[in-house]
């Protein structure tokens, strides 16, 4: 069995007990050469054996499988076919940031490893239907310039160079959207000012987050 089945598994586990999704909510995908592995149809992220993820060809579609891949095939390989570095796409349902997102609060930096993770820009789209050609078609064009999208009154899409990465931006979303939501109820959040998020960026940004997920798969 691939060694990125079985990290798949330990990720999709590591998903449902973080909550970012609930059920059978959101799908997750890794990238093995001219293939990607995607989690099947109907499944809970927690409950998908090793030898269940669903090979297929990402150029042609064909499926290597007697399972049915998610019904968000088409944007994992809309991803995969315009971002050439991403190796895994995480598809999530984190329930403060849809919440916050979905009410219009502003998701902008406001602590260091939002934007060394995250990054500076964060885009929100407005609700699409899942499923479909529409929803790919927007997250492929915001997924171009960033590497976390948010949709609106749905969820989330980030993406990595490793399964590790995909999941780290996942976690810290919601992490933020935590604090951002206290920082709401709390008083008047403040954000980073463009001067502080250019400070960070001069850190030799991209070593600084390569230091935080070292070892990453
Ligand atoms: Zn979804």
């Amino acid at each position: 069995m691939e060694e990125i089945r079985k990290i798949l598994t330990q990720f999709g586990k590591k998903i449902v007990e973080k909550g970012l999704v609930a059920g059978p909510g959101g799908n997750i995908s890794a990238r093995e050469g001219e293939f990607v592995y995607l989690s099947p149809s109907g499944y809970f992220l927690d409950e998908i054996k090793e030898e269940e993820w669903v090979k297929v060809n990402i150029e042609t579609g064909e499926i290597y499988s007697d399972l049915k891949p998610t019904c968000e095939i088409s944007m994992h390989l809309g991803i995969y076919l315009e971002r050439k570095d991403v190796k895994a796409v995480f598809h999530t349902h984190p329930p403060i940031t849809v919440g916050l997102i979905s009410s219009g609060v502003k998701f902008k930096p406001f602590f260091p490893e939002f934007v060394v993770i995250l990054g500076r820009n964060v885009p929100v789209v407005e609700y699409v239907i899942p499923a479909g050609k529409e929803i790919r078609e927007v997250v492929v064009r915001e997924i171009k310039k960033a590497n976390v999208v948010l949709l609106k009154n749905h969820g989330i899409v980030a993406v990595g160079e490793s399964i590790k990465e995909a999941y780290t931006r996942s976690l810290m979303v919601e992490e933020a959207a935590k604090s951002l939501l206290v920082g709401i109820i709390a008083g008047k959040m403040r954000y980073f000012t463009k001067r502080e998020i250019e400070q960070l960026e001069k850190l030799e940004a991209e070593d600084y987050r390569k230091a935080l997920l070292k070892k990453s798969k």
